[in-house]
């Protein structure tokens, strides 16, 4: 066996010999770009042609030159992302909810493909909100995104809520706020969590690169799955190097072989509602 093959079968074997439902998964960009979704900073990311800086949150409410660019940036990204489906590797880390081994997912992501790969809702922390709904930063109103991405494709431009606020998708942009409960809730997960597993994240981005980080310091296994080096190698149990979809694909069938040699009377198995 090679070295990833040897360090899979590591965390195939910590995540079974874990304690039942204190795994967290901390998904970033990285584990949506196998479903053609771009992250920011690889090559040909979106931060090659869009300023972060220009796109932040003062700026959008300051000025309307800067409110255009950014639904220049959301066009593209709906564009992008309707027709993205779940990859493998979402299809794996629901396949660790079925197994009874998940936590929750901290995701970093605004895509929706972990529910859409099978992951309940519930079981899914937003960090940075969600692209599929629009909303008056005033009144809290929703409106469809669908009608609002039309009006963009025919050249049209976004008008302000009937109240008069602004209207935005739900995510969080830099210099805006994260969601108090949804923190709450990821930090008290991070810290009664045994196996901590980051995919595809850089973890540059704070207040989210924090979760690893206070995972580690209360005891849990530190994993991170990266196609390159991230900002927090050194302090991680395990570093597995390659593509996400493979390598959780390869780790979750190694721990169903697993369950089945333990549990060889074991009772009713779910499967997944995932393509693969
Ligand atoms: P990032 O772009 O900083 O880092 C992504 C990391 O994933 C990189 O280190 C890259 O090498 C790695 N990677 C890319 N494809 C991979 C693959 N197939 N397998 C393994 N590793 C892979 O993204 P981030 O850390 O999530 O942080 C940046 C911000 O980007 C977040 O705030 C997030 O909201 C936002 N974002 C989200 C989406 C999305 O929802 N899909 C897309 C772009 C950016």
């Amino acid at each position: 066996m090679n070295a990833d093959g040897g360090k899979i079968s590591l965390l195939a074997r910590w995540l079974a010999e874990g304690s039942p439902g204190r795994t967290v998964v901390f998904s970033g960009a990285g584990i949506s770009t196998e479903s053609g979704i771009p992250d920011f900073r690889s090559p040909g990311g979106l931060w090659e042609r869009f300023d972060p800086e220009e796109l932040s949150f003062p700026r959008f409410v300051a000025s309307a030159q800067s409110r255009r660019r950014y639904w220049e940036f959301y066009r593209e990204n709906w564009r992008l992302s309707r027709e993205a489906r779940p990859n493998p590797a979402h299809c794996a880390v629901a396949a660790l909810e079925q197994l009874g081994r998940l936590s929750v997912v901290i995701t970093q992501n605004i895509d929706g493909l972990h529910q859409k790969g099978g992951s309940s809702p519930e079981k899914v922390l937003e960090l940075h909100g969600n692209m599929w709904e629009v909303r008056c930063l005033s009144c809290a109103r929703t409106y469809p995104w669908v009608e609002i991405f039309q009006r963009l494709e025919q050249g049209g431009e976004v008008e302000d809520c009937v109240c008069g606020g602004l209207l935005k998708p739900a995510t969080v942009s830099f210099g805006q706020s994260l969601p108090g409960e949804v923190l709450e809730e990821a930090r008290r997960h991070s810290i009664n969590s045994d196996l901590f597993i980051c995919i595809g994240s850089s973890l540059v981005v704070y207040p989210a690169a924090s979760f690893p980080q206070m995972a580690k310091h209360k005891g849990a296994r530190l994993v991170i799955i990266n196609r390159e080096p991230t900002s927090l190698d050194d302090m991680a149990d395990l570093v597995i190097s390659g593509e996400a979809g493979p390598v959780m694909t390869a780790v979750t069938d190694l721990l169903k072989k697993i369950d089945l040699g333990l549990s060889f009377h074991g009772g009713e198995r779910k499967d997944g509602n995932c393509p693969f």
